[in-house]
């Protein structure tokens, strides 16, 4: 059966192609997606696959159920663009001012509308239900994902897959990681209120910028002198901010930063150590401080059963040439949160396009479109592996 899906993705191709590049010319914002909603719905609605529409938003969940028992396996695409403006020169181009599909989620749900199309035809002899998970709002925190996950789009679910399509990894590669494969990536706001002065009595002070820079090179230490060095972590701050007067002691200081983690346990001890070591600075200066840790998207974390298996399946379709782990990438992906929930896998799909090597989120950013026939397959061999392995 995998190889008559696989060749039925190939016939497939064109309206794929045509789908993608469709989307591409009316592109959305994220949270903003009422019309590629729509388009979705709209497509699960001829084929006659149940759909349900605004999902924590304006997600859109189509199920379909085979013939057969077995296990449920979702399949997640975004949807959403970005407020870039796209300067290609190509057919295809947005025709939405400022507005652009620049990050591949054009593709994705081209990828996932076709995958559903091809699986139909063979739901007489499916096994099992697949989740087709279309997801809003991946680009602009607090995202689509979680808000989907807490509409219990996994309610049923055993396990999620999903993919990227990764502009700077040839085509005909695929890679993934067993472990972390995106960072989280946070975000933080103190401020230090000490008191003013003259600048020639300090002992009348409680100079803000002193404490601010004793915070700064106490920060240093936390990856340094209270991590495992095993646990990579950084944190930087990228604004300090304080003083009006070459004479004046200021009275506030203003930190704001960014920490990096890939473990939601790291991420606890290092929030602590920054409370503590804050609260210790402060004191001992008789100063005060406000102290907001913003989390953005935590890290996506892939299971390694799940991972070997994406792995080793993709290496069985013909136009993959290599399938292997990568390091973790420093940029996040709200696919996190429904890896938090199931077990599953996040890869990424080569997609480089010969003479484009625009990185992901720039105006001149495309893709071999020959990267979604490639990851469709690789969903149709995930899908029939796992009710294979998993029975
Ligand atoms: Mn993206």
């Amino acid at each position: 059966m995998l190889s008559a899906i696989h060749s039925l993705i190939d016939n497939t191709y064109e309206e794929m192609v045509e789908i993608r590049r469709y989307l591409h010319q009316h592109p959305e914002l994220s949270f903003q997606e009422t019309e590629t909603a729509k388009y979705i719905a709209n497509y699960y609605e001829k084929l006659g696959i149940p759909y349900k529409k605004n999902i924590g938003g304006n997600g859109v969940v189509a199920t379909l159920e085979g013939a057969k028992p077995g296990k449920t396996i979702a399949f997640r695409a975004d949807f959403d663009a970005l407020p870039i403006q796209d300067e290609k020169d190509v057919s295809y181009k947005s025709q939405v001012p400022g507005v652009m599909h620049a990050c591949g989620h054009d593709g994705h749900t081209a990828i996932l509308l076709t995958f559903a199309k091809v699986m139909q035809q063979f739901q007489s002899d499916l096994e099992g239900t697949i989740v087709f998970i279309h997801q809003h709002a991946e680009e602009y925190a607090p995202g689509g994902a979680k808000p989907i996950v807490e509409a219990g789009a996994l309610k049923e679910v055993d396990a999620v897959f999903g993919t990227h399509l990764w502009a700077p990894l040839p085509l005909g590669s695929i890679y993934s990681s067993h472990q972390a494969i995106m960072a989280g990536a946070d975000r933080f706001e103190i401020t230090i209120e000490g008191q003013g002065g003259h600048g020639a009595i300090p002992q009348d002070t409680k100079d803000a910028i002193v404490i601010g820079a004793e915070v700064v090179s106490q920060f240093q230490q936390i990856v340094s002198r209270r991590l495992n060095p095993l646990d990579p972590a950084v944190i930087s701050i990228g604004i300090f901010e304080a003083g009006n007067a070459f004479n004046v002691i200021a009275d506030q200081s203003k930190l704001i930063g960014t920490v990096r983690h890939f473990d939601l346990a790291v991420q606890e001890k290092i929030i602590q150590e920054m409370e503590q070591i804050l609260k210790g600075i402060c004191d001992s200066f008789g100063a005060s401080y406000t102290f907001n840790y913003i989390k953005g998207y935590p890290p996506v974390i892939n299971h390694s059963e799940q991972t070997d298996l994406v792995l080793k399946t993709v290496r069985e379709i013909d136009e993959v040439n290599l399938a292997t782990t990568i390091e973790p990438l420093m940029v996040g992906e709200d696919f996190s949160y429904y890896l938090l929930e199931r077990p599953g896998s996040f890869f990424l799909t080569g997609a480089n396009l010969e003479g484009n090597n625009y990185p992901h989120h720039h105006p001149k950013f495309d893709i071999d479109e020959r990267a979604m026939a490639i990851a469709a397959k690789a969903f149709a061999s995930i899908y029939l592996t796992y009710q294979n392995q998993y029975k």
